[in-house]
């Protein structure tokens, strides 16, 4: 069953209202703060498997997965041994280390348009490190992204960024400087007119585009047949790199990631969450001509205190090592497949207007009629009924991403029983709405 406990908030709430006076907005990363449905959030004591649970005793079934990274469910025993293990030798070294050989090895395995790769310690850090490199290595200026896609929080990709910073309500970012967003061009997405568009206006100055292949941070979207193809094209005919920002659906839409589903290959490829296995990094990667680019093999200048330190890697390559299990992506496909179309189901039966998907082990649903296939759509979607479904969600125990705007996870820690008992509370809850 759903939460043993009586649902309440008195600990989270005395937290959090200390945590306001001390940190902005009392937290680390704004989404955390529940501004875009409302009410208090909750104070985390401890997760396992496919649960979390608040400092008030409430347990939750958990699909934001520490957004992204815990795919093969929270604190997994042998992440953890690994960890353990590594931790006796030390948490940093500020040199080189085996761990960052083997998990580079496995990246390029993985990744089809990896052939060498750069640790960072974050998904921001890879995407303004990866626009330096298009810039570097083209010599030109302008990128190309898209409305509703989020690339991290540097100032060139705080134009129409979706998520946390759609969810604030925020256009743009005050701090950021017209001449840096200048060299920021963009276009809808799935509208590969208005990229022909944009490349026919600037025919030698776009170094660039860079997109989610599959977005997760304006909800769940899927790419039209024929989009990534068609980038793929007008990119090689203007002398234009093509980038995948899979920080995100990196080893979560398949192994190789969402190049490997859809059997495009970009140029370059920023990774983060789940190849750190829940401790912090970042990675981009691609062709070796472009990577030599990268100091100190090349000119461009890019480095890091705590990048590739033993912990990280550890949490990265046991992490990898358990998804080759062979079965997982049938497993998370399957599963989400089954809650997605059961939450459809489930809303349809109560008289809502939805739509949505899930692929691999992502998905989203929109109160909208739908098809929602940008950016534009997505906010035409009810977003006042989405916070009456999250905090009824959330006082049956189930822990939903606390906007309309982002994706769900799954992960290998989720069963029959935990979607069979987050159907039953979603069922319960349509009904109130
Ligand atoms: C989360 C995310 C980022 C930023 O990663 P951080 O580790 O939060 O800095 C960049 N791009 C995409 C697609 C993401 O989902």
């Amino acid at each position: 069953m759903v939460s043993a406990v009586p649902f309440k908030t008195e600990k989270s709430e005395e937290i959090f209202a200390a945590a306001q006076t001390l940190m902005p907005g009392g937290v680390s990363s704004p989404v955390r703060a529940f501004k875009s449905v409302g009410g208090q959030p909750i104070v985390f004591d401890h997760v396992y498997g496919a649960y979390v649970w608040d400092v008030d005793g409430n347990r939750y079934i958990d699909y934001v997965g520490t957004w992204g990274p815990a795919i093969c469910g929270h604190a997994h025993p042998e992440v953890i041994a690994a960890l353990e293990e590594a931790l006796k030798k030390g948490t940093s070294f500020g040199a080189p280390c085996v761990q960052e050989n083997i998990l580079a090895e496995m990246v390029i395995d993985a990744v089809p348009s990896i052939e060498m790769v750069r640790f960072v310690n974050s998904g921001t850090e890879a995407c303004m490190s990866v626009l330096r490199l298009m810039r570097a290595f083209t010599g030109r200026e302008k990128v190309i992204k898209f409305e509703g896609c989020y690339h991290g929080h540097a100032d060139m990709f705080l134009v129409k960024a979706g998520s946390g910073v759609a969810t604030l309500g925020l256009p743009d970012s005050p701090g950021v400087p017209k001449t840096t967003t200048s060299t920021t061009l963009t276009a809808p997405y799935n509208d590969l007119e208005a990229v022909k568009a944009l490349f026919a206006e600037n025919p030698d100055s776009i170094a660039g585009v860079i997109l989610e292949p599959v977005v997760g941070n304006a909800g769940f979207i899927l790419p039209d047949a024929g989009f990534l193809e068609g980038l793929r094209e007008l990119t090689q005919d203007y002398g234009a790199l093509l980038v995948f920002d899979e920080v995100m659906t990196g080893f979560r839409i398949a192994y190789g990631g969402a190049q490997a589903k859809f059997g495009i290959t970009p140029d370059l490829t920023t990774l983060g969450k789940v190849i750190g296995g829940g401790l912090p990094v970042g990675a981009y990667g691609g062709r070796k001509d472009i990577m030599a680019m990268v100091a100190p093999a090349g000119p461009m200048y890019q480095a890091g205190t705590l990048s590739g330190n033993p912990l990280a890697m550890t949490a990265g390559i046991k992490t990898l090592e358990l998804l080759q299990k062979p079965g997982t992506y049938e497993y998370l496909e399957k599963v989400t497949h089954q809650l997605s179309q059961g939450l459809l189901q489930a809303a349809k039966d109560a008289g809502h207007e939805v739509c949505g998907g899930s692929l691999s082990a992502m998905f989203g649903f929109f109160f909208a009629p739908g098809p929602v296939r940008n950016y534009e759509d997505a906010k035409g979607a009810d977003l006042s009924k989405f916070s009456r479904f999250h905090r009824g969600m959330l006082e049956a125990g189930v822990y939903l991403a606390p906007s309309q705007f982002e994706a769900g996870f799954t992960s290998l820690a989720h069963g029959q029983t935990e979607i069979e008992d987050t159907l039953a509370a979603a069922r319960r809850v349509f009904a109130t709405l």
